[in-house]
C-alpha cells in the first residue's frame, strides 16, 4: 500500500465515523420530532475540502453535495471522473452573482440562495438555453431583516416565489435560511416554518425547507427542515484549499 492509499484509507475511515455521527444526530432529532428520517435530505457541504472527499462521500452513498462558490464547484467537477460524477446532485448554497448563472445551470441540481428577482430571471434565462431539465430553486429568506447577509425580506418573498413558479425552466422547491448569528435557532427555524406554511398556501408543492447546519441541525429538524446542509460536522475543519 502506498502512503497516498494509507492516507486515503484513514480519511475514508474518518468520514465513515463522522457520517455515522451526523446521521445519528439527524435520526435522534427526527425521533424526537416524530418525523421519519427519510423526509430529511443530508447535503454534504464540501466547500474548502478536497475533491477526494466528494469521491469518498459518493462511495458512501452521499450524493447530495453542497458548494458555496461556482468556481470551486466547477473546478471539482472537472477533476472527478464520470463514474464518480454521474450520481452526484450539486447544490449551490452560497450567495450567487448573476454573472455565474451560465456556468451554474450546466451542472447544478438546485440553487438554495435565490434571493432576488434579477437572479431568478437570469437563472431561468440561462437554464432555457443550457439545460434540458428544470433547475430546483429554494428562495433564501432573511430571518433578521438584514439584506446584507443575503435573503429576501419576508414581505418580498411572495413576488419572488411567483416569479420562480411562473418559469418553466425552474421548479420552486421551497425556502432556505441561515439562522441569524445571535438568534436562538429554534425560534429562527420556527419563524421559517411559518413563512413556509404561508408560501404553501399559494404554492402547495413548494414544501421543502432548507435549514440546519452543523451547529443547529437538531433545531432545524424539530421545526420541519427537509434539507440539512452540513459541512464541518461531516468533514472537519476547512483547509481553505480554495480561495
Ligand atoms: C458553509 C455553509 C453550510 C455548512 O456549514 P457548517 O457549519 O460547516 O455545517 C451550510 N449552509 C451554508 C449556506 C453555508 O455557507
Amino acid at each position: 500500500m502506498t502512503d497516498a492509499d494509507a492516507t486515503g484509507g484513514r480519511r475514508q475511515a474518518e468520514l465513515v465515523t463522522r457520517l455515522g455521527a451526523v446521521r445519528a444526530r439527524i435520526g435522534a432529532a427526527c425521533d424526537a420530532a416524530g418525523t421519519d428520517m427519510s423526509t430529511v435530505t443530508l447535503i454534504a457541504v464540501t466547500k474548502n475540502h478536497a475533491v477526494d472527499d466528494i469521491a469518498t462521500l459518493a462511495r458512501l452513498s452521499v450524493f447530495d453535495i453542497g458548494e458555496s462558490k461556482d468556481q470551486e464547484a466547477r473546478a471539482k467537477l472537472a477533476e472527478l471522473d464520470e463514474t464518480a460524477r454521474s450520481p452526484l446532485r450539486w447544490h449551490l448554497v452560497g450567495r450567487l452573482q448573476t454573472n455565474k448563472v451560465n456556468s451554474v445551470v450546466t451542472y447544478a441540481h438546485a440553487v438554495h440562495s435565490v434571493d432576488r428577482p434579477k437572479l431568478a430571471r437570469a437563472l431561468a434565462d440561462a437554464a432555457a438555453e443550457r439545460r434540458s431539465t428544470p433547475l430546483e430553486v429554494f428562495c433564501q429568506v432573511s430571518l433578521d431583516g438584514d439584506p446584507d447577509r443575503g435573503g429576501v425580506l419576508e414581505a418580498d418573498l411572495p413576488a419572488l416565489a411567483d416569479l420562480v413558479a411562473g418559469r418553466d425552466e425552474l421548479v420552486l422547491r421551497g425556502v432556505m435560511a441561515v439562522a441569524p448569528m445571535d438568534a436562538e435557532p429554534d425560534a429562527a427555524f420556527e419563524q421559517l416554518a411559518r413563512i413556509s406554511a404561508r408560501l404553501r398556501r399559494e404554492h402547495p408543492d413548494a414544501d421543502a425547507i432548507s435549514a440546519g447546519m452543523s451547529g443547529d441541525l437538531e433545531a432545524a429538524v424539530r421545526q420541519g427542515s427537509t434539507h440539512v446542509r452540513v459541512g464541518s460536522a461531516l468533514l472537519g475543519r476547512r483547509d481553505q484549499i480554495f480561495s
